[in-house]
């Protein structure tokens, strides 16, 4: 009874307090939601949080595999290919399910199968309108209600590789969450033998499907340093002329 009598008083305390300013009409986007701003659980890639238009804003409908999903705004479907990550392939009609390929889609399901997303672009990207020759759109998708960066999020959870064949902006970074994701032998990365391969180091060019040796004339000051195993990972070829 006791407690029913303070919930009662609450009740009416609020319902005073709420009544002395009033509330202007708000638009359902301007309305803040559950999980967004206030709340203390932000996500570690979420990034500066900036006010995004309802018109950004795309719901995710399908998972079609570990790198790619379909979203849909205003009935309007579009194919997003994520920037900078590649995840092993599962619906490839022509190669077997690679090793953690559905792992890797299924992990995307979790985090993104209806959620709310927003995109944002990488500038190498914009000679083509960040649309691939499969007539995908490439993006940064982050999850609307925490901000959470799904690029980066695929990586540093070890469902997918820094995706080395086409640059990107951040590909240095995606690199050193790869390494560290590796190193704690997660996700994809659980069975990896952390010895040789790992250590071993090789340089690549990027837009070149070569790694060489640092002493190699291929070896530029712009090169970047590639453990083997990300090279493969990457296929990434020895090169001819220094034979890694
Ligand atoms: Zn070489």
């Amino acid at each position: 009874m006791k407690h029913i009598r303070y919930l009662l008083s609450l009740t009416l305390i609020l319902g005073m307090l709420s009544s002395c300013k009033e509330k202007k009409p708000q638009a359902p986007w301007e309305q803040e939601r559950p999980g967004s701003k206030q709340s203390s659980h932000v996500a570690d890639d979420a990034p500066a949080q900036d006010t995004k238009k309802r018109e950004d804003i795309y719901t995710v409908t399908r998972v079609v595999d570990g790198d790619t999903f379909v979203a849909e705004k205003d009935g309007t479907s579009v194919r997003v290919r994520l920037v900078g990550v590649d995840t092993p392939e599962s619906v490839h009609p022509d190669k077997e399910v690679e090793h953690y390929a559905l792992e890797a889609s299924d992990f995307l399901k979790e985090t993104l199968m209806g959620e709310e997303v927003y995109f944002t672009f990488d500038q190498n990207n914009a000679a083509t309108n960040h649309i691939d020759r499969y007539g995908r759109l490439l993006v940064y998708a982050h999850r609307m209600r925490d901000g959470l960066l799904i690029n980066t999020h695929l990586i540093k959870e070890g469902y997918g590789y820094a995706y080395l064949k086409y640059p990107f902006e951040h590909m240095e970074e995606y690199l050193d969450h790869q390494r560290v994701a590796r190193e704690a032998g997660k996700g994809l990365w659980k069975e990896t033998n952390a010895s040789a391969a790992t250590k071993v180091e090789y340089w690549f060019n990027t837009g070149s499907n070569k790694y060489h040796l640092k002493s190699c004339r291929y070896t530029k000051e712009s090169s970047l340093p590639i453990p083997l195993v990300d090279a493969l990972a990457n296929g990434l070829e020895p090169c001819k002329v220094c034979k890694p």
